[in-house]
């Protein structure tokens, strides 16, 4: 069978299969953001890796190296933040292909580090060899956690929230592609530079919401969480398939920012299509009991109710006149053609 027949989650779940879970200390292994490891009864450690690959994850035209420097750490602390953990050390190994010049890694380091230092993390190894052609990265995050918010709690009834707002990261790439954002005069355009600016900035330098991430974990008002990398509706999906729940999301509700309805006009598809199968977000999603939503209204980063979870296993749309269509997991999926937006840079 080919790896284009089952996709990168039906491998992925292959993988877990063949793993047998082999320490009692691995608490949470194969399937969440990052896997939880008991050091001791008091010290849970959290790891998670995430390569980014020259030509699938990023197109060197559109990204200069100290936004890929910043990325590559913020995509890795993202899957921290997504546990409600903190970030605490890095490694990252380079492949690098030999005309690549030291300035441009130095810069890669200077953006790597101005992401992690941000958040207190260190930078304490890693590996560095050459590539016949192309640009490879892997980093591996380390971090720790008191209380893990893991993929598997959401419970039918539970709201669904998202931090912030969806779609940006996709449109900004769009704009990238199309010419949009760059200084070519005949890209004829006609939406304020600032706001292709923000959009653009939200693709290259996304922010890992780890704080905000620790903050719904210490108010202990989760039931699940996530974090929106390979587009909301894949995310909603795996965090649906890992707690054997339903979701119905309610499109007036999904939160879309001032600068992608300014820009919606200049994009191929409709704002929808940016917001379920974008990706590269890197926002929180979570779910709440109802007995536990007053603490959400305590917190005061920005964070909207955009649906319920619902018994059985099916993913729904409702618009405002109450019309359900059926969602399917269109964000990122390595190996497969239908649905890749935000990643595939080529
Ligand atoms: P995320 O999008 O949050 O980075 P992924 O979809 O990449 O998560 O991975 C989902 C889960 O599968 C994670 O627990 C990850 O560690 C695990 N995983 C992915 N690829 C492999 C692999 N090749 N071998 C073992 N585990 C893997
Ligand atoms: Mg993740």
């Amino acid at each position: 069978m080919k790896l284009s027949n089952i996709g990168e989650f039906g491998l992925i779940h292959a993988i877990q299969k063949l793993s047998v879970r082999r320490s009692p200390d691995t608490m949470i292994g194969i399937g969440d953001d990052a896997a939880v490891l008991k050091l001791s009864p008091s010290v849970l450690l959290l790891a998670s890796t995430d390569m980014l690959i020259e030509g699938v994850h990023f197109d060197l035209s559109f990204t200069d190296y100290y936004s890929l420097g910043w990325k590559s750490a913020a995509v890795n602390l993202s899957d921290i933040a997504a546990m409600g953990g903190t970030p605490r050390f890095c490694l990252t190994s380079l492949a690098l292909p030999a005309h690549i010049a030291v300035e441009a890694v130095k810069e890669y380091y200077r953006g790597f580090n101005g992401l992690i230092r941000k958040h207190k993390t260190a930078l304490v190894g890693g590996d560095t060899c050459s590539s016949k052609d192309r640009l490879v990265i892997s980093v591996t995050v380390l971090g720790e956690a008191k209380q893990p918010v893991t993929r598997t709690g959401a419970k039918q009834g539970d709201r669904i929230f998202v931090t912030g707002t969806l779609g940006d990261s996709g449109a900004g790439l769009e704009l990238l592609k199309s010419g949009a954002a760059g200084k070519d005069p005949k890209a004829k355009n006609n939406t304020p530079r600032s706001d292709i600016e923000k959009l653009v900035g939200k693709h290259l330098r996304p922010s890992p919401r780890v704080e905000w991430g620790s903050q719904i974990a210490r108010s202990g008002c989760a039931s699940s969480m996530i974090d929106v990398s390979d587009g909301l509706s894949s995310d909603l999906f795996h965090l649906c398939e890992e707690s054997r729940v339903g979701a119905v999301l309610r499109s007036d509700a999904l939160p879309i920012s001032g600068s992608f309805l300014k820009s919606a006009y200049r994009l191929q598809r409709s704002p929808l299509h940016y917001v379920l199968s974008g990706g590269e977000d890197y926002e929180l999603l979570f779910t709440v009991p109802l007995a536990r939503m007053k603490r959400v209204e305590a917190f005061t980063f920005p964070v909207t109710e955009i649906g319920m979870i619902t018994g059985g296993h099916k993913m729904v749309l409702m618009d405002a006149a109450g019309r359900k269509t059926a969602i399917r997991p269109t964000g990122y999926n390595h190996f497969s053609r239908i649905g890749n937006c935000a990643k595939q840079t080529l």
